[in-house]
């Protein structure tokens, strides 16, 4: 059979809908269309009934109580929630008062939806730590032992990083927390942004020593539009300010009129995720050991990015020296893939993420994001591999700084004409 062109190589930037899921959302759009709001008569009783049923199938997935989960529109909101809504229901001191309003642990590679609301309680005149990656990508426990202070009041550390898919020390960062936390008599907290990991690993609130954790449905085989923040509601108890003021849904979290389609989905597609991710995850290892066996043995000054093993099964980060990401996905249009992130590739900085692990400014330019996902087969990804190195050959052979390269001249000491 041909193949169908472009193949799609960009699961972590967002997924196709599961057919499954959609057909468990099209009753939610006309005949089943109620308010879960509307106490009074069926309609709204139905809509109730569906959502309830999605808070369980959410929760399963992730090992929590199902009042535990708050829906919302995205990971991008959740993560502003948990880390805006704890910063103002924990803060030290009041705004105004000249002192500082407490102290936040996060990284510096953590994507956008984290660093930019703790950019803004910094001007709010909170503290935050952004902890640095080694070469590997990882965070570990020991890094954040290092930063907690007595006025922290939570640690935000992603579960798998969306650019190269490395893995944090999340279980024992949130061990770390509980010991601070029990040896302070304090109450800083353990957030963490599991969009890029939840449905693909197995998840466990409670062993995973996690209080808040965001996820979205887009990431994994559901709708766009809609994600869930879990709150952790026992030992101990989270408050969180609100950001959505109004008709007091979601336990008063959030605010605003259930997308309950959108919630259906997320919750079929959870179920899914759930029954599907081992032999998902075991299949998609074998295609990305396959891609990257191909390129780091067929062509020379390659590097894959972040650590060798602590990585998501599906995606890989890899540099091509003396090519420019850009240039190279022009060139291999027939393969949906991404240089560093959807959200900053539209703007041509180097990735901060690669130039967070040390990646020099020439590499984090040349490098590809390839990410497969459940529909993605060896077929495609031998065809990937082949016009990946095919192209990456030929725009070698118009740069006449691989040439001198090839020739053994040590670019290092090449004097470049300033002009
Ligand atoms: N966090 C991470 C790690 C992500 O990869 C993304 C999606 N790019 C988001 C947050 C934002 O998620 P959403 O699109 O659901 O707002």
């Amino acid at each position: 059979m041909a193949l169908k062109l472009p193949i799609y190589l960009d699961h972590a930037a967002t997924t196709p809908c599961d057919p499954r899921v959609v057909e468990a959302m099209l009753p939610y759009f006309t005949e089943k269309f109620g308010n879960p709001g509307s106490r009074s008569h069926r309609f709204g009783w139905e809509a109730e009934e569906a959502t309830d049923k999605a808070r369980e199938q959410v929760a399963r997935l992730i090992g929590a109580d199902p009042k535990e989960i708050i829906f919302t529109s995205g990971a991008t909101e959740s993560n502003n929630l948990a880390i805006r809504g704890a910063a103002y229901m924990y803060e030290r001191n009041p705004a105004g008062s000249g002192k500082s309003r407490g102290h936040i642990i996060s990284a510096v590679h953590e994507h956008k939806a984290v660093l930019d609301p703790c950019k803004r309680l910094v001007k709010e005149g909170f503290e935050v730590t952004f902890l640095e990656p080694g070469r590997d990508g990882i965070i570990t426990a020991e890094m954040v032992k290092g930063a907690l202070r007595e006025d922290t009041i939570l640690v935000t550390v992603m579960w798998a990083n969306n650019e190269i898919g490395t893995i944090n020390e999340v279980r024992e960062i949130g061990a770390v927390v509980r010991e601070h936390r029990a040896a302070t008599g304090g109450d800083t907290l353990f957030h963490t942004d599991a969009t890029q990991w939840v449905g693909k690993m197995p998840t466990d609130v409670e062993k995973d020593n996690i209080d808040l954790l965001s996820m979205s449905g887009h990431k994994i085989y559901g709708p766009k539009g809609v994600g869930a923040l879990y709150v952790r509601r026992r030992k101990p108890r989270v408050r969180l300010v609100s950001l959505l003021d109004g008709g007091g849904q979601e336990r008063g979290f959030r605010s605003g009129t259930l997308n309950v389609p959108g919630i259906v989905g997320l919750g079929a597609a959870a179920e899914i995720c759930l029954n599907e991710m081992e032999r998902d995850g075991e299949r998609l290892l074998k295609l990305r050991r396959y891609l990257e066996e191909r390129i780091t043995s067929e062509l020379d000054v390659v590097a894959i990015n972040g650590h060798p093993e602590r990585r998501l099964p599906h995606l890989t980060n890899i540099s091509f020296g003396f090519v420019e990401g850009e240039s190279l996905m022009m060139a291999v249009k027939e393969v949906a893939c991404s240089s560093g992130s959807a959200c900053t590739s539209a703007s041509l900085e180097p990735s901060y993420v690669l130039k967070a692990l040390g990646v020099g400014d020439e590499l984090a330019h040349s490098s590809l994001r390839l990410s497969m996902g459940r529909w993605t087969t060896q077929e495609q990804v031998e065809y990937a591999a082949d016009r990946i190195i095919a192209n990456v050959k030929k725009l070698r052979e118009l740069s006449p700084l691989y040439d001198m390269y090839k020739e053994g001249i040590d670019l290092s000491k090449v004097e470049w004409a300033h002009h």
